[in-house]
């Protein structure tokens, strides 16, 4: 504790940083060339990514403290750090559990109490009535007084007064065993560092003046070191200098996203020149009509597989949109060229709902399908990985599984990827590695249903081509939501017993309540007993993930025929399931959900003639954030209007489940709320692609590292 009272605070941006007999190191140097940093040290470091001296400067505060001015105690403001000074006028031991040191400090504008929970003998020696402190910490309200809880302290001697820090103090991102000090410290080092080897700014001077942003190394200092009047401005992220380094980073994702599509794109792809004959079959078959939006999105993806270069075309479109039937007639295409196909989803039920619709539609046309999944096991997975090894087998359907080194393709010409945010572009880069028929690379098709706002999408997802389904088929009615308490659960149960009663089927879904599967399944087979009590005559299955294969879909079958009226499940039927006479949707814990998985939910009724409900069940209190979500999902049934609200709340990271995946973390900039950059960014990326490949390389390694470019699988 008393190390947190040595008062280095309040001078360490004027001590100059002292390398006098050392040779200053090099900016590329490893951190192990700084003064005091072993080990150890350089360990931690590297938790946070930084292993070069450079990696320093690139380690951006997340936050600054204004030491530099003393702010009287009346003006101070609750929940804000502040620099305040006077003198001690009591100090006090209160012993509750433990013993706490109280002190009551003053001046001349009122008290505060400073409240230290542990503390050491010497400090209660020096902390006496009458002496003069300065001190810095968080305002907090008291019993009595507002209250400093364990502040950064010194004593003000009369004859040398301590000096104020002369810029704003930075707060990094730290890792345990590195405190800010510390970091502070070696920051400070790295800057010197920079004062003899400045940095080669990767932008070029021409293109900065143009676009008005501010040269790097003036960047960094000012940053690392801001002058007191920038606070406000830095603090919400507009000063030039951050606005600089978000462009920069935007610029590298661009850049490296666009860099592997143009790497893929070089390779040749079998141009899938066909008559359409299969397609005019299936077609004719079809009970119903393409919408004019899949007609639209259909004809994009027929140029693009004409091409001999391979398709790189993702498919936006909302819960419901038909971009299944899409992606089949994407895959006749390769299919009558004699090529192979892979449809995979992220989940196996999805996966196996992909596989039952495609079976039937494709089995009358004498197109032999198979299935590959974790659970495919023995003598059927030997089977099936020959069929597909052989070319007997045309396409395959299946999960992540297909990704393992064994399975072999004949001849992969077409990949398509359903609900590509939850797999990473590591993953379908993999799949694209297993279609090479000597030097052929597959076409890739990506379908999602997180529809996002346009300038996100061309942050993301820049190494696509996007098309959109923008349009439901007809005869969709609406769903109607409504958000009700647990507290009326008989109400619901009366109104499943009346939609069955006049033949029609409901889901009831258990999200996850605990993080496990297990706990998840069990809380779903109590509901389904308990609901088999209340509703004694209808017929009640229950899916769940930890089901065998074939007893899911047995009880999926059971309820696609009605034998079933109710299906209680898990968040498992969240994509996929198509049960057109399942009108009544109940959602409990329905406040846990996230709005993306609410509105998959919901999107498994509304599918037939009648009028859906969806009833989303949540346990009070709600609180004020819960509620407002809640009330999204309410409103509106528009998957772009709730996608936005999403990104609003939760922020890209979680709705793009880049989280899990590990890619596109920004350090500084935000893809939603820097959306405006990506217009400019964007012709940036062409110019310096064409006339500054090597600056181009050099953003790249320095935002997102050589040793994991997107390429790389
Ligand atoms: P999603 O875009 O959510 O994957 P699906 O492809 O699963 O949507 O389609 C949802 C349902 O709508 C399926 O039952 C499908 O057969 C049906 N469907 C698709 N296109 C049309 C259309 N043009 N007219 C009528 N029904 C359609
Ligand atoms: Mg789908």
């Amino acid at each position: 504790m008393i190390a947190r009272a040595l008062p280095q605070w309040g001078l360490y941006y004027t001590i100059r940083v002292t390398t006098s007999n050392h040779p200053l190191p090099d900016l590329n140097d490893p951190v192990q060339s700084l003064p005091g940093v072993g080990p150890r040290v350089a360990e931690r470091l590297a938790r946070l990514g930084i292993t070069r001296i450079a990696d320093l400067l690139l380690h951006l505060p997340l936050r600054y403290q204004d030491r530099t001015q003393v702010t009287p105690i009346a003006a101070l403001n609750v929940g804000l750090e502040a620099v305040i000074e006077g003198e001690i006028l009591l100090v006090d031991v209160v012993r509750k559990r433990r013993a706490m040191l109280l002190c009551r400090m003053g001046d001349q504008s009122g008290i505060l109490t400073l409240r230290f929970f542990h503390f050491s003998s010497a400090q209660r020696e020096h902390l006496t009535p009458g002496t003069r402190l300065r001190c810095f910490g968080e305002i907090r309200t008291g019993a009595a007084a507002l209250e400093m809880i364990h502040p950064e302290y010194q004593i003000i001697s009369e004859h040398e007064p301590p000096l104020f820090a002369d810029c704003l103090t930075p707060v990094y991102p730290t890792t345990e065993g590195l405190r800010q000090p510390g970091l502070r410290r070696l920051v400070a080092q790295a800057l010197h560092c920079l004062q003899r080897q400045p940095l080669v700014d990767p932008l070029p001077e021409a293109l900065r003046q143009t676009l008005g942003l501010p040269e790097l190394n003036a960047t960094l200092r000012l940053l690392h070191r801001p002058p007191p009047e920038c606070a406000v401005q830095l603090t919400r992220r507009q000063h030039p200098t951050q606005r600089r380094l978000i462009f920069e980073e935007l610029l590298a994702h661009q850049l490296s996203l666009r860099e592997l599509r143009q790497r893929i794109r070089r390779n040749p792809a079998l141009a899938l020149n066909t008559e359409g004959t299969l397609r005019q079959h299936f077609l004719a078959a079809l009970p119903f009509e393409l919408t004019s939006a899949q007609q639209r999105v259909l004809t994009e993806i027929t140029t693009d597989l004409c091409q001999p270069r391979p398709m790189l075309r993702l498919i936006q479109g909302d819960v419901g949109s038909g971009k299944t039937v899409v992606a089949t007639l994407a895959a006749l295409q390769a299919l009558e060229s004699q090529g192979q196909a892979v449809l995979m989803a992220p989940t196996e039920l999805l996966a196996e709902q992909h596989y039952r619709t495609l079976s039937h539609w494709l089995e009358p046309l004498g197109i032999k399908l198979l299935w590959l999944s974790g659970r495919t096991k023995g003598s059927a997975r030997t089977a099936a990985l020959e069929a597909l090894r052989s070319g007997q087998a045309q396409m395959i359907v299946g999960t992540h599984a297909l990704f393992q080194n064994d399975v072999e393709f004949h001849d992969l010409v077409l990949v398509i990827v359903d609900e590509q945010h939850r797999f990473g572009v590591h993953q379908r880069l993999a799949l694209r590695e297993k279609g090479r028929r000597g030097a052929y690379c597959p076409h890739q098709l990506i379908m999602t249903a997180t529809p996002i706002p346009r300038t996100l999408a061309m942050s993301v997802y820049a190494d696509l081509d996007t098309s959109i389904i923008d349009e439901l088929p007809p005869g969709r009615t609406p769903v109607i939501t409504v958000v009700i308490s647990e507290s009326r659960r008989d109400q619901v149960i009366e109104r499943i017993r009346l939609a069955c009663r006049s033949g029609r089927q409901a889901y009831w879904v258990c999200p996850l309540v605990e993080e496990s599967t297990q706990l998840e399944a069990q809380a779903a087979e109590d509901t389904a007993a308990r609901l088999s009590e209340l509703l004694p005559e209808l017929r009640i299955g229950l899916v769940h993930g930890r089901l065998k294969a074939a007893e899911k879909e047995a009880v999926m079958a059971a309820f696609k025929t009605a034998e079933l009226a109710l299906l209680v499940a898990t968040t498992v039927i969240e994509v996929g399931v198509d049960v057109p006479n399942a009108s009544l949707m109940i959602i409990e814990n329905a406040e846990r959900l996230g709005l993306a998985q609410l509105h998959q939910l919901r999107g498994r009724v509304g599918r037939g003639q009648e009028t859906s409900h969806c009833v989303l069940l949540y346990r009070p209190p709600l609180s004020q954030v819960a509620y407002s979500r809640l009330e999204a999902i309410r409103a509106t049934t528009d998957g772009f209007a709730i996608a936005r609200r999403d990104l609003e709340l939760r922020g890209p990271g979680e709705v793009l489940g880049t989280r899990q995946t590990g890619l596109m973390q920004f350090r500084i900039a935000d893809p939603v709320r820097d959306g405006e950059l990506i217009e400019p960014i964007r012709q940036t990326a062409d110019t310096l692609l064409a006339d500054y490949p090597q600056a181009a390389e050099a953003i790249v390694a320095r935002w997102i590292g050589q040793g994991q470019t997107y390429g790389q699988v």
